[in-house]
């Protein structure tokens, strides 16, 4: 599901109680977003999981588990309204207790995952993968290849949990710290935390490795194209998933009755409405005329629908 980015990531929030030098979320990002979409109504987190045609669901933060109830209540609703078969698992760097899990698995939750904080301490996180394995649940530990922890090797051996590695990453809100420890080749991931991965793979039974060019590359790209291929017609759609379309900014009142008088498919956007590319080079002067400005733009098929390039007519 991740490769054919197929999961709706879901931002619970971004308030954490720990402070990991290598994290990557803004610290700016209030509230509970769904891939990039603010989730202020459970509409919201339907309507995204539509838009991208989701078959599950990655439930993280900040911290999810400090909104429990709030965590809860979104597993349950996407289980009642996409069934079982709709796979949902969750980051969590708080060992959860017995009646944290239960609630969870209650509400539908099919899969685990820890986070021990700058690797300390994975023993703390014995109990949660016991009762996690209990219920049936899929558990693992996921960290960033940070460096080499014996503790974390042995313990995912011993209770045949995964361990899922990411290759380390710099976002804005982290490099300034990261650059200090580590070196970065042409990619976002660090040179070192691709070896140190390497080591991991060596030692543990259960092994899955998430690179940075993996993430860009295949994970978001598919999700993309996913969204692009939900799209109306009159958008023409890229093999990276973005779009493109003629935009015609103005006064959305006029060009909505002009759109009409044309008798031209247009779709209302803040600031114009977007139109079909071809037509668009068809009309350019006309609507030129009238003071409105064409382009032909490239953009994300996101609820963000942000712009990576425009040609002005
Ligand atoms: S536990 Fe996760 S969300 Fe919290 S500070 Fe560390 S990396 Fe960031």
């Amino acid at each position: 599901m991740c490769e054919r980015g197929a999961k709706l990531v879901i931002f619970v929030s971004a308030e954490c109680p720990n402070s990991c030098y290598y994290c990557p979320v803004s610290p700016e990002r209030k509230g509970t977003f769904a891939n990039e979409t603010r989730v202020t109504r459970p509409e919201d987190l339907l309507e995204e999981a539509e838009r991208m045609d989701a078959e599950g669901a990655s439930i993280t933060g900040g911290e999810p588990l400090i909104h429990l109830k709030r965590t809860s209540g979104m597993i349950t609703l996407l289980k009642k309204f996409y069934g079982e078969e709709f796979h949902i698992h969750l980051y969590t760097s708080i060992p959860p207790e017995k009646k944290v899990i239960e609630l969870l698995f209650s509400s539908g939750l099919d899969e685990i995952r820890f986070h021990p904080p700058d690797l300390k301490n994975p023993g703390r996180f014995l109990p949660a993968l016991e009762t996690s394995a209990d219920h049936g649940m899929e558990y693992g530990f996921e960290i960033p290849a940070l460096r080499l922890s014996m503790d974390i090797v042995n313990i995912v051996n011993e209770t045949s949990a995964f361990l899922n590695i990411n290759q380390l990453e710099y976002t804005p809100y982290n490099f300034r710290r990261l650059i200090k420890k580590y070196s970065f080749g042409e990619g976002s991931g660090s040179i070192e935390s691709r070896k140190i991965a390497l080591e991991y793979a060596r030692l543990v039974h259960k092994f899955h490795y998430c690179s940075s060019g993996f993430k860009d590359g295949v994970q978001m790209r598919n999700r993309f194209r996913r969204m692009s291929r939900k799209m109306d017609r009159l958008y023409e759609k890229t093999d990276d998933g973005t779009v493109i379309c003629g935009f015609v900014e103005g006064d959305t009142v006029k060009l909505e009755k002009i759109m009409k008088r044309y008798g031209v498919r247009y779709i209302l956007r803040s600031g114009g409405v977007e139109i079909d590319p071809e037509t668009a080079l068809k009309l350019a002067g006309r609507l030129k005329r009238k003071g409105f400005n064409v382009s032909i733009i490239e953009r994300y098929p996101t609820s963000e629908e942000t712009v990576v390039e425009v040609i002005p007519l």
